[in-house]
């Protein structure tokens, strides 16, 4: 799946459109909606991220797919010490105004670990 098809598919399923085998994302979705008050367009970015596969790389770093529109193939976001979601983007171009925002490669590794943690929930309870 390429980048254009992913963010295709996270639309459909914010839109709470049955997407079989994505359930549980949009689960993840409904999650951060409760946490977050943003524009469509932030959820779609991440969940296309997650879609396209958020690597986890260490107990508390992951790799983060880059999207159209992004500078980068790839992010990298990593939980502090004070439990705080960082993003090398913050460093990066435009950093001081994204690093008020949370920028959609932190929310894309926050849906990617509700969207894990809710298949493995899920999938206990329904087997
Ligand atoms: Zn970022």
């Amino acid at each position: 799946m390429d980048a254009r098809q992913a963010l295709a598919l996270a639309r459909r399923v914010i839109a709470g459109e049955p997407v079989k085998g994505y359930e549980e994302l949009y689960a993840a979705f409904l999650e951060m909606r409760v946490l977050f008050n943003k524009p469509p367009s932030w959820y779609e970015r991440a969940l296309a991220r997650a879609i396209l596969g958020v690597r986890q790389v260490g107990e508390r770093h992951w790799f983060v797919p880059g999207l159209p529109g992004d500078y980068y193939p790839f992010y990298s976001v990593w939980l502090s010490v004070d439990g705080r979601y960082k993003c090398d983007c913050h460093s990066r171009s435009f950093g001081r105004s994204r690093e008020k925002a949370i920028c959609t490669h932190i929310a894309g590794v926050m849906v990617s670990r509700r969207w894990r943690r809710l298949k493995r929930d899920l999938g206990i309870a329904t087997s």
